[in-house]
């Protein structure tokens, strides 16, 4: 089963789409994972989309849709994909639907997060997660239960993303709203947009996705 989660920064693609991972063997693929490996390794890739990245716009659509259609083609695709993060713009969404339908792969969910935008920020500001394991935590809202130790690994090293930042977020809320909403109306029309309650706490949230992917 291939699908995407669709939903503003913060909204829980990432930590809905590693629960994914583990119940169904699924394999998540996060454009802004991918472009902050490039960014981390200095490829001539990183170099020109991190400045993008930092200031809270969209990398160029020619960009991430040749790095996931290359993703796409790996092995483990073919146990089914969570899109996080991508598409972004209605060009990504057309490139994708083209790229599928030339691999004979098939798109069978889009699933969106509702968020309300004020709560977006004190999730961003606030997350950070294990250096050594990735696990996600929060400030406020899931401290490892040991301070400065990872729960899941033992992990005494955090971090923070660089975009993760008060001003940042503002422009990041502004291109979803502008580039990647537009989206939505674009899978309604096909009939596959479902949509989930971002709001509830995070068991019931994978609850509902769970229900809407049967
Ligand atoms: P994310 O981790 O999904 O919040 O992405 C972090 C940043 O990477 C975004 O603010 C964009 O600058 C860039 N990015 C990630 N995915 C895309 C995409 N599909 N299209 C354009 N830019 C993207």
């Amino acid at each position: 089963m291939n699908i995407i989660l669709l939903g503003p920064p913060g909204a829980g693609k990432g930590t809905q789409a590693k629960r994914l991972e583990e119940s169904r063997g699924m394999v998540q693929l996060s454009t802004g994972d991918m472009l902050r490996e490039e960014v981390q390794s200095g490829s001539a890739l990183g170099k020109e989309a991190k400045a993008v990245m930092d200031a809270g716009k969209l990398v160029s659509d020619d960009l991430v849709i040749g790095i996931i259609a290359s993703r796409i083609e790996q092995p483990d695709c073919g146990y089914g994909f969570i899109l996080d993060g991508f598409p972004r713009t209605v060009a990504q969404a057309e490139a994708l639907d083209e790229m599928l339908k030339k691999k004979g792969m098939t798109l069978d969910a889009v699933i969106e997060m509702k968020v309300d935008d004020a709560a977006l920020t004190e999730r961003i500001t606030g997350r950070f997660t294990c250096a050594a394991c990735g696990q996600g935590y929060h400030d406020t809202f899931h401290k490892p239960v040991q301070a400065g130790v990872c729960d899941k690994c033992g992990g005494t090293e955090f971090k923070r993303r660089a975009d993760d930042n008060a001003e940042t977020v503002t422009s990041r809320l502004e291109a979803y709203h502008a580039q990647t909403a537009p989206i939505l109306p674009y899978y309604a029309a096909r009939g596959m947009l479902k949509s989930v309650d971002g709001m509830a706490e995070m068991g019931e949230v994978t609850r509902q996705i769970e229900a809407v992917l049967g």
